[in-house]
């Protein structure tokens, strides 16, 4: 078994060795892979399946398939395309745990998390089955004589989802569920380190009911993205991921004539002031650092304690972390190993550089008590004190369970530390006084605000998104937005004679 996380090679699998195929018109399809790569079992650091990375030609045959499938279920009327929402929605409410296993089995968050990202995915689901009343139009009766005007909106063709590991589940639903009861066809390209739940979601669907083609979903890397950005045949692209490819995607895909939103990086910061119940700050800091080992885009970063009350909360979540269980997230843990060897690595090399900074490593991660296999991704809960802005582990995206703690003399200190990131994904203060709430929730340069809730992710009727380096494009995620995003409207301006109108070369005026 290799023991490079991150190998793709263009070695095809042993026939003992399952790989993740394509699914491409309603069928598994192993295409003319471009390269293979591994997926791992990150609680063992086995290599467990491998997947087929697409070439040019593979991407070809699934925009084909969804733009013969597009002519035909955007013609399907409302309420058949609702009735397969409802279908789907129900399957993956009774199936929602056997979902969970597959993501906990190859990326390693514990099994409650994983049925958690699947219930925030069921959500933009079930606000889809609403889709009759979201793509109403609107209707002005006489705004002219014998004139009215009515507006529709109608889907925009083949539309692109390309998906990050973390959320193997959840980041796609945020997409396609909307884009397909809008009457779209679907070609979803997730992470290729955790690809299996793309394949079960795509079978689901056909369950349900849904025409093959619609969904359809391709597996690879960056010659499989840079396809779907170029292909004349593809009309929207929706990416989430980090942030140097999410500026890339959205100049290409741009520059290509597509409409595009792309999600990218974050350092989500949480304010305490020195009001705050500290045993619920400690509570919720240990909560959004360490869950899903950090790997999250709302997983809070750095805590920014706002003088006198650092070294008292430091005490607090100090004392918590030693109570948290890293190992298998099958076996009741609290945290699970990180999603590949070469990202634990990658983590873990920020503790000694910020060492070398100084910072305080307060509490060093590699020390901590595991439960697992020794092969595992392993890096346990890590709090840095004394962190500077200039520091590495400040300015970067670290992606794993890292809390830095930045000290500051005052509202106004927390505030410009926060507006000065070039993030600006999500971010939280925690108080009793609801006048600086207030304030903050006006003042920060960020997307989504929690007071009080340290992982702000909006329910799926409003919509996800941050501001400044972590979006790209002007649309956020479901919610309004994800309707508009996944249509194009119309306005229609109709007149029945029944009075001679005679000729008029005026430009048209409301009479
Ligand atoms: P990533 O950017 O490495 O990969 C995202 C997607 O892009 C994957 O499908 C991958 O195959 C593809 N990709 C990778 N390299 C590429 C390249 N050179 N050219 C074209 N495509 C490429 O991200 P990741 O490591 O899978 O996920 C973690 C990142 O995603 C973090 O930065 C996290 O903050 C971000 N994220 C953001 C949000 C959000 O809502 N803003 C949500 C989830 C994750």
């Amino acid at each position: 078994m290799s023991s490079d996380p991150t190998s793709a090679s263009s070695d095809a699998p042993n026939a003992a060795m399952p790989l993740v195929t394509h699914w491409i018109g309603g069928d598994p399809t192993e295409g003319s892979p471009a390269a293979f790569g591994d997926v791992f079992d990150p609680a063992t650091g086995e290599v467990t399946k491998r997947v087929a990375y697409a070439s040019p030609g593979d991407v070809d045959a699934a925009v084909d398939a969804a733009t013969v499938a597009f002519r035909a279920w955007s013609q399907v009327s409302l309420t058949k395309r609702t009735n397969v929402l409802f279908r789907f929605r129900e399957l993956l409410n009774a199936r929602a745990d056997e979902l969970a296993a597959i993501i906990t089995s190859e990326h390693g968050k514990v099994l409650s998390d994983a049925r958690g990202e699947v219930a925030r995915g069921l959500e933009v689901v079930e606000f889809a089955c609403g889709a009759p009343n979201l793509l109403k139009g609107q209707f002005s009766e006489e705004v002219s004589s014998h004139v009215d005007v009515h507006s529709i909106r109608q889907p925009l063709g083949v539309v692109a989802i390309i998906s990050p590991f973390n959320f193997p589940c959840m980041v796609p639903c945020w997409f396609f569920p909307i884009a397909i009861a809008a009457g779209n066809a679907v070609i979803l390209k997730p992470s290729e380190k955790d690809p299996s739940a793309a394949n079960w979601l795509a079978r689901l669907w056909a369950e349900a009911g849904l025409p093959a083609g619609v969904f359809n979903v391709v597996h690879g890397d960056k010659v499989a993205v840079d396809r779907l950005l170029e292909h004349p045949g593809v009309k929207a692209v929706s990416f989430v991921g980090s942030t140097p490819i999410a500026r890339y995607v959205y100049e290409t895909a741009t520059a290509a004539g597509k409409r595009v939103q792309a999600l990218g990086g974050a350092k989500n910061h949480m304010v305490v002031l020195p009001d705050a119940d500290l045993d619920q700050a400690a509570d919720a800091a240990i909560n959004a650092g360490f869950g899903s080992a950090g790997e999250r885009c709302m997983a809070i970063s750095a805590l920014v304690a706002v003088e006198p009350i650092a070294d008292q909360l430091i005490a607090k979540i100090t004392d918590r972390i030693g109570g948290l269980e890293v190992g298998d997230g099958r076996a009741g843990a609290d945290m699970g190993p990180l999603v590949t060897r070469a990202h634990r690595d990658k983590v873990a090399s920020y503790l000694d550089a910020g060492v070398d900074e100084g910072a305080t490593l307060a509490v060093d991660g590699r020390k901590h008590a595991v439960t697992g296999s020794e092969a595992g991704f392993w890096l346990g809960p890590t709090l840095f004190d004394h962190v500077t802005p200039d520091m590495a582990i400040y300015t970067d995206e670290i992606f794993g369970p890292v809390l830095s703690v930045l000290r500051v003399g005052s509202y106004d200190d927390a505030l410009a530390l926060l507006n000065a990131n070039p993030y600006g994904n999500g971010c939280a203060i925690f108080t009793n006084d609801g006048a600086a709430a207030r304030r903050f929730e006006r003042e920060v340069e960020v997307g989504m605000v929690g007071v009080n809730v340290a992982i702000p992710v909006p329910v799926a009727y409003y919509s996800f998104g941050g501001w400044k380096s972590s979006l790209f494009g002007d649309t956020h995620a479901h919610g309004l937005e994800g309707v508009h995003f996944f249509t194009r409207g119309k306005v229609v301006t109709s007149r029945w004679f029944d009075a001679d109108a005679g000729v008029d070369l005026q430009f048209p005026r409301n009479q």
